[in-house]
C-alpha cells in the first residue's frame, strides 16, 4: 500500500489500495493530527518494532502498511476516544455549535442557556429517530440515517458547515444520552477528519426529513 506524501493541509489524500486494506480518510487524518511520540507508542503497542528517529510521516506509513486491518479499526477508535471520549454531552455540544474554522480562530460562542428544556415538545419518539418542536421550529434527529433537521434560519446556513443550531442542541440534551453521545462524537469526527461527502451527516429541512 502506498500513501501519498500529502500532509493534512494539502488534501485530498491519494490513497492507493493494494488488496483489501482498511484505510479510511478519517483514520489517516486522525494519524496526521497525532504527535510523533504518541504515534511511536501506538506503533509499538500494535506490535511494530521501535525504530528511533522516524518522522511522523514515516511512522504513519509504517502503521498503515503493517498493522492488520482489524487492529487499524481499533486504532481509529482509540484515537477518537482520546479526543472526544472523556467529554460530557454539554462539551460535545459546545464544539458542535461552532464551526471548525471558528473553533481554530476562537470565534464567538453561542449561548446554550437560551432555550429551556421545558420549551421543547416531543412529537415523535423512539430510537433511532426523534422529532421535536420548540419556539415555532421543528427538529429531527435520526441517528440511523445520520440526519439532522431544523427549519430555523440559523440552521439553513450553519448546516453548510455542519454546525448545529440551538434548537437541535436542545434536542440533543433531551434524547437518551447514549444516543446523543455517539451521534455527536460521530458528527464531530466526520466533520473534522472526514473527507468523503457520503460519510457526512445530512443537514436537511424537517419537511424533507
Ligand atoms: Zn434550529
Amino acid at each position: 500500500m502506498v500513501i501519498s506524501s500529502a500532509s493534512r493541509t494539502d488534501k485530498p489524500f491519494a490513497v492507493i489500495h493494494s488488496g483489501e486494506c482498511y484505510t479510511s480518510a478519517v483514520l489517516i487524518n486522525l494519524l496526521h493530527d497525532t504527535s510523533p511520540p504518541v504515534l511511536a507508542l501506538l506503533a509499538e503497542k500494535h506490535g511494530l518494532q521501535r525504530i528511533p528517529g522516524l518522522t511522523a510521516r514515516n511512522l504513519i506509513t509504517r502503521i498503515l502498511a503493517r498493522v492488520a486491518d482489524e487492529d487499524l479499526l481499533d486504532l481509529q477508535n482509540e484515537l477518537v476516544a482520546a479526543r472526544f471520549g472523556a467529554l460530557p454531552i454539554d462539551a460535545l455540544l459546545e464544539i458542535a455549535l461552532i464551526g471548525e474554522q471558528d473553533h481554530k480562530g476562537g470565534g464567538s460562542k453561542p449561548r446554550m442557556d437560551q432555550i429551556s428544556l421545558d420549551e421543547a415538545t416531543l412529537l415523535r419518539s423512539g430510537p433511532p429517530r426523534w422529532d421535536y418542536t420548540m419556539r415555532g421550529h421543528d427538529q429531527v434527529i435520526d441517528v440511523a440515517q445520520r440526519l439532522l433537521a431544523c427549519d430555523c434560519e440559523f440552521f439553513s446556513f450553519a448546516s453548510k458547515r455542519q454546525v448545529l443550531c440551538k434548537h437541535l442542541a436542545t434536542a440533543f440534551k433531551l434524547i437518551p444520552s447514549t444516543y446523543a453521545r455517539e451521534a455527536l462524537i460521530d458528527l464531530l469526527v466526520v466533520r473534522r477528519y472526514g473527507d468523503r461527502q457520503e460519510d457526512r451527516w445530512d443537514f436537511d429541512s424537517p419537511r424533507a426529513a
